[in-house]
């Protein structure tokens, strides 16, 4: 069964049972600034799961495309792409737990549907914990379900329940819907890997079992005093690999043998002239790379240094980076794409539509990484001894990748500290969080991000404090959670109200104009000589980063500070100060929050 009949039935299956087909929406959300890219089937419906009234009715089911840069690391084993299609269905309010877990079950092994060993099926249930209890209600209805197949269904065997970590959805945020979640497992042919673990299990890593279908039961209301309720209207929500079904539907080893990836494999064979077979690893990274550069240029986006064009254009390099480990010479991106855009553009015509802008934008950005690789390359020469630091600032100055500079520091017999790239390299970490929400918040924003925004807010306070107070006013101190920041300066008296409010309305208003906050690499130097703010006391390297908002000739914030930060200032929301008080003698502190503008 190929993944087209796979999808076709799907949509059968639901259709029959009264659920109205959704759009594929594009990979770039829509009204989302927190999140990158879609990345779950749910996340356009996170709205409609969160009480709006959707107009396609309380039953819906769709396929939608979704980027997971969170897995890039994972890509290469049996499961884990970037880009896949992922199916889903929905219950706004309407049948629950019962029902989908029967359906689930039926699609996945019943001769008229998918046929799948219901021998080799496998569940998992949240086990309970302080907050809500074991899901007993899901452990009757799948005990039910295998013994009308003569299955014994033991829990702790078939049945396996784990904690919120792995089997809990939600709440987007401090309250709201969440609840526990009962995912579906295939028992695959491979034999446990002991570098995973000594004892194999459902949700083992070695991939033995494969997650093929995530069923969420959107049970319970978190309220502000942490309760657990019962909600009123609970929500189903599910999302199913497409390529994850197709393989082991087809009996493949991994979702790269399926016929949505054999001619792109096949295409990379006559390019490097080398055997999949033993080259498994940088084909499959290839393979998914340039397929989701090719959907995420379709869906508008081009390769730059900046959110969804960095993810874009990181996912573009690393497949040239395995590119040349395979001794692929020439310009190869555009044909890899070509290739994609055969095997998709029935189900996505806009692909052949966009041919041109995609093979184009790959060559230009192939083109451009190879300059880049010339122009770093002589510039490593002029440093002797290689380190964190330096691979940092070649990185961050001319792009060149930190896989190369490792290489060639090996060469030499010096070493790379990596701990030290990934301190300079916070601002891009941040990004990649950002980009690939984690499972099923829907790219709602998460406690780093509440931290990351408070960051920002903090630059504006001190800004403000300064413009406001006077140039007398310096960083003390600084300390952020998720909900407040905390800022010590050097002021000898209480603000009065009116002060206070000065400072609020100022920055308001620098939110309000929705500035970018741009990073720029410099010499300390030159950072001091421009006015950045920097920690007295603090020790510097010779190159910092810096974080500006406003213009260059005359902005409203400048400091050296090594990220993260937001990078729009309209992001904030609406900053209000809700405590001060007096540290020692000449310090103050202030307790501040940002909420969310109307
Ligand atoms: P895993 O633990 O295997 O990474 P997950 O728990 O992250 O999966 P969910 O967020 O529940 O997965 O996503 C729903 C479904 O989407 C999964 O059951 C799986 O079939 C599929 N899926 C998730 N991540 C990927 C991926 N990186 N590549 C292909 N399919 C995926
Ligand atoms: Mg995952």
């Amino acid at each position: 069964m190929t993944a087209k009949d796979l999808k076709k039935r799907y949509f059968d299956f639901f259709t029959q049972r009264g659920h109205k087909k959704l759009p594929n929406a594009s990979l770039v959300p829509e009204n989302d600034p927190s999140a990158l890219f879609i990345s779950a089937g749910m996340h356009p419906l996170v709205p409609y799961l969160l009480g709006e009234s959707h107009p396609s009715g309380k039953r819906l089911v769709s396929n939608q495309r979704c980027l997971r840069t969170d897995d890039i690391d994972e890509v290469g084993n049996n499961r884990h792409l970037t880009f896949m299609e992922m199916l889903g269905n929905w219950s706004l309010g309407d049948y629950f737990k019962k029902e989908q877990l029967n359906w689930a079950f039926e699609f996945l092994t019943s001769p008229q549907w998918l046929a799948l060993d219901p021998q080799k099926i496998y569940v998992s249930i949240f086990e309970g914990d302080k907050d809500a209890h074991r899901d007993e209600e899901s452990i009757i209805i799948w005990q039910e379900i295998y013994k009308k197949l003569e299955i014994k269904a033991k829990v702790g065997e078939i049945i396996v329940p784990y904690p919120k970590k792995k089997n809990w959805w939600g709440p987007v945020g401090e309250t709201g819907p969440c609840g526990p979640d009962s995912e579906i497992f295939y028992k695959t042919g491979k034999p446990h890997d002991p570098s995973f673990g000594k004892k194999c299990h459902i949700n083992c890593d070695c991939g033995r079992f494969v997650e093929i279908w995530n069923n969420v039961f959107m049970e319970y209301n978190k309220t502000i005093e942490g309760k657990y309720e019962k909600l009123k209207k609970q929500n189903v929500d599910t999302g199913m690999g497409s390529e994850r079904v197709a393989a082991v539907l087809q009996g493949k080893e991994t979702v790269f043998e399926i016929e949505l990836f054999s001619p792109i494999i096949n295409q990379l064979e006559k390019l490097s002239k080398r055997d999949y077979a033993q080259n498994g690893r940088p084909f499959r990274i290839i393979a998914d790379h340039l397929r989701a550069a090719t959907f995420i240029i379709s869906d508008g986006v081009l390769p730059s240094n900046k959110e969804r064009g960095y993810v874009l254009r990181r996912l573009i390099r690393r497949a040239i980076r395995y590119g040349r480990t395979l001794q692929i010479k020439e310009v190869f991106t555009p044909e890899v794409a070509e290739v994609v855009i055969k095997i998709m553009r029935e189900e996505y015509p806009e692909l052949e539509k966009n041919k041109k802008e995609i093979l184009g934008a790959l060559e230009d950005e192939e083109k451009r990484f190879q300059k880049t690789i010339s122009r770093g390359l002589k510039q490593i020469e002029k440093h002797k001894k290689l380190d964190g630091k330096i691979a940092f600032y070649l990185y961050e100055t001319y792009g060149f990748p930190l896989e190369l500079t490792e290489e060639i520091a090996q060469e030499r017999g010096q070493e790379i500290n990596e701990q030290v790239f990934k301190k300079e390299f916070g601002e891009h970490q941040e990004l990649s969080r950002k980009g690939a929400a984690q499972k099923f918040t829907g790219g709602l924003a998460d406690h780093s991000e509440e931290v990351t925004k408070l960051h920002t807010a903090t630059h504006l306070l001190q800004a403000a404090l300064r413009k406001i107070l006077g140039g007398e006013v310096f960083q003390k101190g600084s300390n952020i959670t998720a909900k407040r920041l905390r800022f010590d300066f050097s002021w000898k008296e209480k603000l009065n109200p009116e002060q206070i409010k000065q400072v609020e309305d100022l920055i308001n208003q620098v939110i309000k104009k929705n500035l970018p906050v741009e990073m720029e690499v410099m010499p300390f130097k030159e950072a001091q000589k421009r006015g950045a703010m920097a920690v007295f006391g603090q020790k510097y390297g010779e190159e910092v980063k810096t974080y500006r908002v406003g213009s260059k000739e005359k902005p409203f914030s400048f400091e050296v500070c090594g990220g993260p930060h937001i990078d729009f200032t309209g992001k904030l929301g609406k900053f209000k100060i809700i405590k001060q008080e007096a540290v020692g003698s000449g310090t103050r502190r202030l307790y501040a929050r940002l909420e969310q503008s109307a």
